[in-house]
């Protein structure tokens, strides 16, 4: 097991290792007295791992009680999460319980969002189990859900007390949900590391796992509150947060953020943005793993929602410009610059 320590205001561990959940008990313990345990989770994931995470917790002398939620992007609502509040109030939770959040980046966001909130902030335990999760969303204390109008619209900035990932857990995992850590593990590539790129095609878990943790955290602790160079973790994010919405969420992050990569790559250089047109070698590299990149929609209406973005500050929004593979910069565009960049993405 490897542990890297996040430097942020409040300090927390990742553990990253090969069967390592039925420890869970033991490694909160090592950092959390006993208290009452809420453990939120997805109606799939349940299924699979929460029993033996239960038992685990309950060996190490802790209380536990469930919220289970429908699986899935669309669960990411006002609802689930007013739900999962009333439900904590229901068990008689207090400032001094724990929310663990088991599951992928829905379950992440979501709960994190929750103890955030709860009693003006609880704390709170990650233990991702799909690979987009484990590569980035359980990492940097970015929480939220969508609202009608947007993706990640309401939420706060929250670091959990511990992470836990245990990549045994993507032996369940489908091959399509497998490709959406797939697509972060580039974006983690083209923005710091273009060695990367190759491990995450070979699949080689624990290195890819541990070199995206590794680059997050020094991302998070320079930026923890995403003014400035954690932005970059944004490439593929303006015109994939859009391709999500407009397809009402059929077409799953990871494959958007793949889709919009590609796109954001291509509209950056015939901007005259950057020198290099890396959209090719992403392409074909993406295509190679299975991706579909195809973008069907319009232009107009990917517009619509690009507007109601979190980038976009007054009449500017920052965009993310590969200037190579494994380095990217910030760029600011003009609003009126919109249309026509995602015009030319596609
Ligand atoms: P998800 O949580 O919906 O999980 C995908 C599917 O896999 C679900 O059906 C889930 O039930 C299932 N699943 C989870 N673990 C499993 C396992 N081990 N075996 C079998 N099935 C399993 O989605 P996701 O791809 O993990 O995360 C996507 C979400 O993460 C998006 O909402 C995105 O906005 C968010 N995100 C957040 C951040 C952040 O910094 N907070 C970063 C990246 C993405
Ligand atoms: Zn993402």
């Amino acid at each position: 097991m490897n542990k890297f320590t996040v430097s942020t205001k409040r300090p927390y561990d990742i553990l990253i290792g090969q069967d390592i959940l039925k420890g869970s008990g033991k490694y909160i313990r090592e950092r959390i007295d006993p208290c009452k345990v809420c453990l939120v989770t997805d109606s799939k994931v349940n299924g699979l791992y929460s029993q033996v995470l239960t038992t685990s917790l309950i060996e190490h002398g802790f209380q536990t009680c469930k919220v289970v939620f429908p699986e899935g992007e669309h669960s990411k609502t006002m609802n689930t999460y007013s739900n999962i509040l009333e439900a904590l109030a229901d068990e008689g939770m207090s400032r001094s319980d724990l929310i663990v959040a088991l599951g992928g980046g829905v379950v992440g966001d979501l709960s994190g969002f929750a103890a955030s909130s709860y009693m003006r902030g609880i704390r709170y335990v990650q233990i991702p189990t799909t690979y987009l999760a484990t590569v980035d969303s359980s990492v940097g204390g970015k929480t939220g859900i969508n609202l009608l109008n947007g993706k990640n619209l309401a939420g706060a900035f929250w670091q959990p007390s511990l992470v836990i990932s245990d990549y045994k857990t993507f032996d369940t995992l489908e091959d399509d949900e497998l490709l959406n850590g797939v697509a972060e593990a580039v974006k983690s590539g083209m923005v710091a590391e273009n060695t990367l790129i190759d491990k995450v095609l070979r699949r080689d878990y624990a290195y890819v796992i541990e070199r995206c943790v590794s680059i997050k955290k020094s991302i998070v602790e320079a930026d923890e509150r995403d003014t400035g160079m954690r932005q970059l973790l944004n490439f593929g994010h303006t015109i994939g947060h859009c391709i999500e919405k407009i397809s009402s969420f059929s077409v799953s992050h990871g494959h958007a953020v793949a889709k919009g990569m590609v796109a954001e790559s291509k509209a950056a250089f015939k901007m005259g943005l950057t020198e290099n047109d890396v959209s090719g070698y992403l392409r074909d590299t993406l295509e190679g793993c299975g991706f579909d990149l195809s973008i069907p929609y319009d232009p107009d209406e990917m517009y619509y929602y690009a507007h109601n973005d979190k980038k976009i500050n007054g009449d500017s929004i920052t965009i993310v410009v590969p200037e190579a593979i494994g380095k990217c910069r910030l760029q600011k565009i003009a609003l009126s610059e919109l249309h026509r960049y995602i015009e030319l993405g596609l």
